[in-house]
Parts: structure tokens; C-alpha cells; sequence
């Protein structure tokens, strides 16, 4: 998912947030929406579909006020439905609060329990993801006296997982990451005549949109509070960070900035990386756009290959709501990528992509390659083969879609018609970040999750 806060009085903060969310649409394509605070009043409106179908000028002219909170949702607990859509606003003793979480609990059944059998106040669980059960904590926690602050940091003890959150209250902005720091956070500041005013984001990218600067990360651990007097922050658990491996080499946009690493110049490293651990003897390096093009012209480097072209994407894919007919969809990628036949045609082609997760686009992919006039195919994939699924917020599915959970290499290749694959190694990966490999959760690549996940959790994801 994609979350977004700004606290800018006197600026158009539900503007802002359309802004950052749509910079932010690449984390979450199923349904978007935004909160207003006018003092202690709430305004949300939140639908299914993408940020540019879900808001237009008349929506965001009723959603005033000084604070804003927005959401990008891509359902990893829960179903695809308007009652998941987010924020998620509920009432406390202290007024309303509107939470939007990225990432995903490990506890949630747990938490559910404890959170329908506390009796101050009482939850009416409208929705079936863990966001909701968080605001809910938040709520109980209120209840019993304590602060906007303490609650949340109640709350956040009680729940194990990756959350990295942005809510909106009457009393200001706040942001909070779980101690691991599985999804990401930051922090920018906005000038807006000559006055700062900060914002929260999951990615750097969404700073960018609205000119804000980048000010540093919500550390791993961290409950920052942001009011007109600027920034207050609590460290209410030690730091253990263990960012996400999987954010840097496919899910965050190639322009956000992460551990202090331009995303593209990280995935340009693992290109260069993957060529020197497993060059090939060919005429050419073409990538799978988009999210191969970074480690295709890295490796491109590394060989002394040319880099070229040879699948052209389609800009306007994207959600489709009209289904292709059956020959279309036969006829498979091509909607989506077209290949070059003026740069393939009796080459030798090496193909370079960042993951293979299924392995249905890898063989469709290179059908066309080879339809397209391709004499030979050789796939490097710039990340180790994705063995294990994600229980922190990552779709990498349940462990019998994951190709590589019971297949080799070679039976890997077989199945998706090339005459050679190679992966690049754990070590490469990590030799690639500025940092060592302690630092990050890589479990779908090695099996070795930071966060321990109760048992019917992993029953569930992996029968
Ligand atoms: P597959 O092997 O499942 O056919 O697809 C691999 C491609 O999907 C790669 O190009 C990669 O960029 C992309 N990919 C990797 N992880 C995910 C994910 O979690 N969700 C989606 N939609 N695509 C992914
Ligand atoms: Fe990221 Fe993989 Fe860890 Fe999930 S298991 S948080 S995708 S590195
Ligand atoms: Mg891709």
C-alpha cells in the first residue's frame, strides 16, 4: 500500500495528499482515499480504483481542513471491497481518529480477539483487514485515559507484523514503524510562504510530486507527532530494521530514494552484479520494461553487450476493465509488450528482468522473443529466486504459486523455454546495498523471517 499525511494550514492538504498518492499509485491499485481534519470535524472519501478515478475537483473541494491522510490499498489481508478501503476512520474519547497502514500483522487473529473482547469502547468491526483492529486499539487505549501518543504506542505493542502507519487526529499529525522498519516511511518538509510544514510518505517519489524536501526516515521503532510547532518523536521500541529487500529491487518506484540509495542506481548495481557473476555469449541486452531496466543496462555495463530496446510496453495497460477476447488473451503479453522484431531478428538475446515470482510472464515473454526472430534466449533475473512467501505486505503469494518454491534452476529454464538461466546470488544482492545483509528482511529469498509467524498464518499462506 501507499500512505500519505501533510499538516499544512492555511495550504490545500487534500490537493497535496491527491498529489502524493498518485505518486504513490504504483503501491496500490485497488482502491484509494483521503481524510480531512477541520479541527476536530473528519471529512473521508474513499472508493475502489485508482486515485485519478477516485477523486476529482468537486470531491477534493469538499474535503477541507488543515491535516490530510491518504491511502493507496493493495489487499494482502482482506478482500478486494469498499469496507477495506482506507483510512480507516473510527471515534475515540479524544475525537476522531483516520489511520492508513501499509504493510501487513502476523497477529491479526490474535488481535482480534483481544480487540472484541475489550468492553471500552466496544468494536463494530466494519471491515476484515488488520487496519482496522490497529485504529481499534488506538481507540481502547484512548479510552482508558491515556494520550493520543500512549494509545498508540499501546497499541503498537500489541501488534507484531510490519505497520508502518500515517493517522490524522484533532491534536496533529503522527507516524509510526514497526521496530523491524519493514515498510517504509518518510518524512519531508513543505515551504509554503516562508513557513515549514511537514508531510509523511511511504516513498520519496511522493515528496517530489509536491516539492517538499526530504527531510530524513521515521526511524524503525518511532512515533513522530507532527504540529504546527513542528516535530515531536518517541522511540517506543529499539530499533531492529530489516527493510524490505524485496521495496529496493522491485516494489518502490526506481526514482524514490531508500537507506539513503537512489533505487535506480541500487538496481543499476545488482544489473552489474548479475553480469559479472553470470555473463552470456550474445549480441544483445534488451530488459522487461519497466522494472527491468535499471539491472538490464547495469549488466549491459558489466558485459560490454549493447543495451537496446526489444519489447516496447503498452503506456495505457493498466487496470483493464474491459476483458480481451479469449484469442487476445491467448495471444497473451502482447497487449501489454510488443516486441521489436528490427532488433531481435537473429540475435542472441540476453533478457533481463527483477524477479521472477510465478513464471507465467517470464514464459510468455520469451515465446515472443523467439516468435519475434530471437536465435537464442538467455535470462538473468537481477534478485535470487523468490522461494518463500511474504507475510509482511508483499503479494509474493502462497508457496505452491512461487516457481521457484519446487522447482530448480533447469526446471526452471525448461519451463520457461530458454537456453540458459541464471539468478543472482544472495551475496550479490546484498553486496550491491551500501549496507550489510543483517539490515534487511530478505525471508522470500532465504526462508529466515525476522518476525516469527504463528503457525495458522503459515498454514494458511502455504497449503
Ligand atoms: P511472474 O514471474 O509472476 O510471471 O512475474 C514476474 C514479474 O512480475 C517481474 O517482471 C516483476 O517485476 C513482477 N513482480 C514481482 N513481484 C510482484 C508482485 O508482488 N506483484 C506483481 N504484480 N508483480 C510482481
Ligand atoms: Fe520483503 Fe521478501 Fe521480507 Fe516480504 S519476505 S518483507 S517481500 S524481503
Ligand atoms: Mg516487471
Amino acid at each position: 500500500c501507499g500512505v500519505f499525511g501533510v499538516y499544512a494550514p492555511g495550504a490545500d492538504v487534500a490537493r497535496l495528499t491527491y498529489f502524493g498518492l498518485y505518486a504513490l499509485q504504483h503501491r496500490g491499485q485497488e482502491s484509494a482515499g483521503i481524510a480531512t481534519f477541520a479541527g476536530d470535524t473528519v471529512h473521508c472519501h474513499k472508493d475502489m480504483g485508482l486515485v485519478s478515478q477516485v477523486f476529482d475537483e468537486e470531491i477534493l473541494g469538499r474535503l477541507v481542513g488543515d491535516l490530510a491522510v491518504g491511502h493507496n490499498r493493495y489487499s494482502t489481508t482482506g478482500s478486494s471491497r469498499i469496507v477495506n478501503a482506507q483510512p480507516v476512520v473510527v471515534d475515540t474519547r479524544l475525537g476522531p481518529l483516520a489511520l492508513a497502514h501499509n504493510g501487513n500483522l502476523v497477529n491479526t487473529y490474535a488481535l482480534r480477539e483481544q480487540v472484541l473482547a475489550c468492553d471500552a469502547p466496544t468494536a463494530v468491526l466494519a471491515s476484515t483487514t488488520d487496519s482496522e483492529l490497529i485504529a481499534w486499539a488506538i481507540a481502547q487505549a484512548v479510552a482508558t485515559g491515556q494520550s493520543w501518543a500512549e494509545g498508540m504506542i499501546t497499541a503498537a505493542q500489541q501488534c507484531q507484523g510490519a505497520f508502518s502507519l500515517v493517522m490524522g487526529t484533532p491534536a496533529g499529525l503522527f507516524g509510526l514503524r514497526d521496530a523491524h522498519g519493514i515498510r517504509p516511511l518518510v518524512i519531508g518538509r513543505l515551504m509554503t510562504e516562508g513557513t515549514p510544514h511537514y508531510v509523511l510518505a511511504s516513498e520519496t517519489c511522493a515528496l517530489d510530486i509536491i516539492g517538499a524536501d526530504y527531510v530524513r526516515d521515521v526511524e524503525p521503532g518511532e512515533l513522530v507527532h507532527i504540529t504546527p510547532e513542528g516535530i515531536g518523536s518517541v522511540q517506543w521500541a529499539e530499533s531492529q530494521r530489516k527493510l524490505c529487500i524485496f521495496e529496493m529491487i522491485y516494489f518502490a518506484r526506481p526514482d524514490s530514494v531508500m537507506q539513503r540509495e537512489s533505487l535506480y542506481s541500487y538496481r543499476q548495481r545488482l544489473g552489474y552484479q548479475l553480469g559479472r557473476e553470470a555473463p552470456a555469449d550474445a549480441d544483445v541486452v534488451i530488459a522487461v520494461p519497466d522494472s527491468g531496466v535499471p539491472a538490464a543496462i547495469g549488466f549491459s555495463q558489466a558485459t560490454g553487450v549493447p543495451y537496446a530496446e526489444g519489447l516496447i510496453k503498452s503506456r495505457y495497460v493498466g487496470r483493464t476493465f474491459i476483458q480481451p477476447t479469449q484469442s487476445m488473451r491467448e495471444s497473451g503479453i502482447r497487449m501489454k509488450l510488443n516486441p521489436l522484431p528490427d532488433v531481435l531478428m537473429g540475435q542472441r538475446v540476453v533478457i533481463v528482468d527483477d524477479s521472477i515470482v510465478r513464471g507465467t510472464t517470464s514464459r510468455k515473454i520469451v515465446k515472443a522473443l523467439r516468435d519475434a526472430g530471437a536465435v537464442e534466449v538467455h535470462m538473468r533475473i537481477s534478485s535470487p529466486p523468490v522461494t518463500h512467501p511474504c507475510f509482511y505486505g508483499i503479494d509474493t503469494d502462497t508457496q505452491d504459486q512461487l516457481i521457484a518454491a519446487t522447482k530448480s534452476v533447469p526446471e526452471i529454464a525448461a519451463q520457461i523455454g530458454v537456453d540458459s538461466l541464471s539468478y543472482l546470488s544472495w551475496q550479490g544482492m546484498i553486496a550491491a546495498t551500501y549496507d550489510t545483509g543483517d539490515r534487511f528482511c530478505s525471508a522470500c529469498f532465504t526462508g529466515n523471517y525476522p518476525i516469527s509467524i504463528p503457525e495458522p498464518v503459515k498454514r494458511q499462506k502455504l497449503v
